[in-house]
């Protein structure tokens, strides 16, 4: 091991807090809600990522389903440091932007152009700021629990009534910030009318734990929103490229008027995506009156990266996917059912979640109640300690992805099996 990495996990914990609040740069990285000291990775490679005291564990974090094909895919690697030889930006365009977007054209039923950022969340801001500029409307539709990225319209929760206004899902958010914006719950069609500029949704929900759309329930918010000249907005940030070859919108065979994102599309480098047909984009700067900008969008590196995934994701690529993740999610139904434990394994293809919980869950009302049981942070504690890493958070969602083989599959089964059994006894012997 090298010399500057030798003092282990705590000891870069108690390091990082000193300069990065909570010793992370993102608080989903924080151990916050499962308690403990996170391990701080060293290397990864495939499905494994390694720490700074040697331990290797299978991981299910992949980077928050940014690195479809594993870590340090040799693919991805050899693109990104053949780009970077060629200079890491220029402030002039380049046709590894054009040919990321012909890409994503190509594979998604309505997008016409594109518009390349630096992260999901600047996407989801130029969706919503781009809305209002076509509609000249003013306000803005999402469902509770979904996660839209930290744009300061999107931070809202619900508030008390039932056509719930927005309000602050954080300090620092206004609430005449979120004044426009609307929360209602997952699943069930909101009243609309003409003053709405935009609905944005997670087509499948999957930052409150996964939760699947109900039967219809997508197909009549595109109808209703169609109807009154709302621009429907999939945030396709985890779903894009991951749920299908086309994402969300050609799995369920609903075009929105936008999508969003982000992820598998820079290969594990920073990158997001704004698309949809001329007519809406090109309202946008500098064909339209609609100012959005950045200094590294369409970076040459994160292009060269998101190229390298789409030559790797194939049609065939889904099915298998959708495979193992079929298989991941029967074991681990089976042998936590069995541990006596309460469990929900969700499933849409290759995306999966795990809930403790005795009834499916349908928003997000349904997902707290479920996490409020604290039985994910003893089940993500007995996992980590037997080599698996899950998500330090019960609202995240698991990511094999195709460097997840039958092996690790099986593997993962039998040890959430012991991992089960530990939280049930934990869980029944309080202190
Ligand atoms: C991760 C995520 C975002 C934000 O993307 P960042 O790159 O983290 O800014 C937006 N929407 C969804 C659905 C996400 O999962």
């Amino acid at each position: 091991m090298d010399g500057v990495e030798e003092s282990g996990n705590a000891a870069a914990f108690e390091r990082a807090q000193r300069v990065l609040v909570g010793g992370v740069n993102s608080p989903v990285r924080s151990f916050n809600s499962v308690g403990g000291v996170p391990y701080f990775v060293r290397e990864a490679r495939g499905a494994y990522v390694t720490d700074v005291e040697g331990r290797t564990y299978l991981d299910y974090v992949q980077s928050y389903g940014a690195v479809i094909l594993g870590h340090a895919d040799p693919r991805v690697t050899e693109a990104v440091s053949g780009a970077a030889a060629l200079g890491t930006t220029y402030g002039a365009p380049t046709l590894g932007e054009v040919r990321l977007a012909e890409r994503i054209a190509a594979r998604v039923q309505g997008v016409e152009m594109v518009r390349l950022t630096s992260s999901g969340t600047e996407a989801t801001m130029t969706a919503v700021r781009l809305a209002r500029g076509h509609t000249g409307r003013h306000k803005i539709v999402k469902f509770e629990g979904c996660y839209h990225g930290h744009v300061d319209a999107l931070l809202a929760s619900a508030g008390s009534g039932a056509a719930s206004l927005g309000i602050p899902a954080t300090a620092g958010v206004e609430p005449s910030v979120v004044a426009d914006t609307a929360v209602v719950p997952y699943n069930e069609l909101p009243d609309l009318d003409e003053s709405i500029a935009a609905v944005i949704v997670e087509p499948v929900a999957a930052n409150m734990g996964l939760v699947p759309p109900e039967p219809g329930f997508l197909e009549e918010l595109r109808s209703r929103t169609a109807e009154m000249g709302i621009l429907l907005i999939f945030d396709e940030v985890i779903t894009g490229f991951r749920l299908a070859y086309g994402g969300a919108s050609t799995f369920f065979g609903i075009t929105p008027d936008l999508w969003s994102f982000g992820k598998v599309i820079g290969g594990g480098l920073p990158i997001g995506a704004v698309a949809g047909p001329e007519a809406i984009m090109s309202t946008l700067a500098p064909t339209g009156p609609v100012y959005q900008a950045g200094t590294l969008s369409g970076n040459p590196v994160a292009t060269a990266a998101g190229l390298a995934v789409f030559d790797a994701l194939e049609e065939s690529s889904y099915a298998m996917l959708a495979g193992r993740a079929q298989q991941l999610a029967e074991g681990l139904e089976k042998v936590i059912s069995e541990s006596g434990l309460p469990v929900q394994i969700p499933r849409v293809g290759s995306l999966m979640g795990i809930f403790f919980a005795d009834a499916p869950v349908k928003n997000y009302r349904d997902a707290t109640a479920s996490v409020s049981k604290g039985i994910y942070p003893k089940f993500f504690h007995a996992m980590l300690r037997r080599g698996i890493a899950l998500a330090p958070g019960p609202y995240e969602i698991m990511f094999p992805g195709l460097s997840h083989g039958i092996d690790e599959i099986d593997r993962t089964i039998d040890i959430a099996s012991a991992a089960a059994n530990e939280a049930r006894e934990a869980l029944l012997s309080p202190g």
